[in-house]
């Protein structure tokens, strides 16, 4: 459906309409043709390729139907035509109206399917050619009043055409002019009118046609300026969307170490919760808190205590099941780690994997009163499948408990929390120290 000077984007029509995200240089030129005056609204390149693809359904469905409705009218009046008139008339108009229905059909057929402009143009300008000569020829052969009634009927169905199609305006001049031609020509040899009034018909009739055609221009641009409407609104809300995907992002983010934030922990594990209220889940919360951190602030300062808290994170980040389990910079240098549907066993391990690999990591605390390296401290609270009456607070509150019983007990340790109507293994507390 493109002017043959835009081959380019010819090959886009074929395809179904899709709200591809525009390139820059395509919205600049939305925004340029949109603060200019709406009749100087022309759609060039990439644009008017988007803008053919995306008008293409409604445009090769409103083809198809005028067709269809065209050569069904064309057997319906032939059929009339043979019981009402004398058969000698009746018999002359068969063979010019039989060369409608095949040229609407073809035309129908081969609008169904997006195909390179020049086949569309092709197609639809040869059909209307043999639609607009068949009405007329059927005139000429029935001769008498037949002829100037069918070639003003001609005229009718070109202007119908003109007027519904969303083509390239060159293709509905194409038509007009095709239309008002045959209309002079075959006036001119109508032995019934003379030459003056052939003149002044088709005089009258171009100014209706000419009309139409102007009609069919302004409703293009109109066409093309909502395109470009949309296109512009579509730009703002994508723009819109990553602001606030980009806000979401930071409203749930810590800042220093890019890991979640406290909120969206609280959040999450509400949800979590609720969600788990009939069935009950099973899940392990570690509070982690790093040990004499205050002195490795007073010490090395603190932008290497900010340095310790990022390498922290990352390394906690790094003991965890990346697709299940939840961390979260709980405030200062404490972290709060979520694992869902772990054992004891399985979250002591975990515990003590971070413990044990911030450790390792050797990242230095001189004044710290454990080592001279950076340790953790973690407090374990644990809630089975059957522990349906444990809400969130609680169960934040015993990762605390466990977490000051780490501490009491020296630091640089692993404590689970234990309920009372639960066995200790080994004891009261089970406070582990590795290393
Ligand atoms: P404990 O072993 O008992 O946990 O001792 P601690 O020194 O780690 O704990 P305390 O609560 O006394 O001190 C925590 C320190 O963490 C105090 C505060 O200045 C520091 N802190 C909190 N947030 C930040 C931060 O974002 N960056 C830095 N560099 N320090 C922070
Ligand atoms: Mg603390
Ligand atoms: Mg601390």
């Amino acid at each position: 459906m493109n002017d043959a000077k835009n081959t380019s984007s010819e090959g886009s029509a074929a395809g179904p309409f899709s709200p591809r995200p525009l390139t820059a240089a395509m919205a600049n030129e939305v925004e340029r043709l949109l603060s200019g005056r709406t009749r100087d609204i022309r759609l060039t390149g990439d644009l008017r390729g988007r803008f053919e693809e995306r008008s293409w359904r409604q445009t090769s469905k409103v083809i198809r139907s005028w067709m269809t409705w065209v050569a069904f009218v064309d057997v319906l009046t032939l059929a009339l035509n043979a019981l009402l008139l004398p058969s000698d008339v009746a018999l002359s108009m068969v063979a010019p109206a039989c060369l409608l229905p095949p040229a609407a059909i073809a035309t129908a057929l081969i609008w169904r399917k997006p195909r390179a402009a020049a086949v569309l143009r092709a197609s639809l300008l040869g059909g209307m050619c043999l639609i607009l000569l068949s009405v007329t020829l059927v005139g000429v052969f029935a001769g008498g009043e037949f002829y100037e009634r069918h070639l003003t009927i001609m005229l009718f169905v070109a202007t119908s055409a003109i007027t519904i199609f969303s083509v390239p305006l060159a293709w509905t001049i194409v038509i007009a002019c095709y239309a008002l031609s045959l209309y002079f020509i075959l006036q001119w040899y109508n032995p019934l009118v003379e030459a003056g009034s052939v003149v002044a018909g088709t005089l009258f009739f171009s100014c209706g046609i000419i009309a139409t055609v102007v009609a069919r221009r302004t409703m293009n641009i109109l066409a093309q300026k909502t395109f470009l409407l949309d296109c512009r609104d579509q730009r703002r809300n994508a723009e819109l969307a990553d602001a606030n995907a980009r806000l979401e992002r930071l409203a749930r983010t810590d800042p220093l170490t890019g890991i979640a934030n406290r909120r969206w922990m609280m959040e999450t594990l509400e949800g979590l919760w609720l969600s788990g209220r009939d069935t009950g889940v099973a899940a392990a919360m570690l509070m982690c808190d790093i040990d004499h951190f205050k002195a490795l602030n007073d010490k090395l300062g603190h932008g290497e205590g900010d340095r310790c808290l990022v390498k922290v994170a990352g390394i906690i980040q790094s003991c965890v099941r990346a697709d299940r389990d939840l961390v979260s910079r709980h405030g200062g240098e404490e972290f709060l780690i979520v694992l869902p549907d772990v054992d004891e066993e399985e979250a002591v391990a975990v515990a003590t994997r971070i413990r044990e690999s911030v450790e390792a990591a050797a990242l230095p605390n001189p004044s710290s009163g454990v080592g001279p390296s950076v340790t953790l401290s973690v407090g374990v609270a644990l809630k089975s499948v059957r522990d349906t009456d444990i809400s969130l607070a609680n169960l934040q509150h015993e990762a605390d408990m466990a977490l000051y019983r780490a501490k009491e007990a020296g630091r640089n340790q692993v404590s689970v929390f234990r309920r009372q109507h639960q066995a200790a293994p080994s004891a009261p507390i089970a406070a582990r120290r590795q290393g």
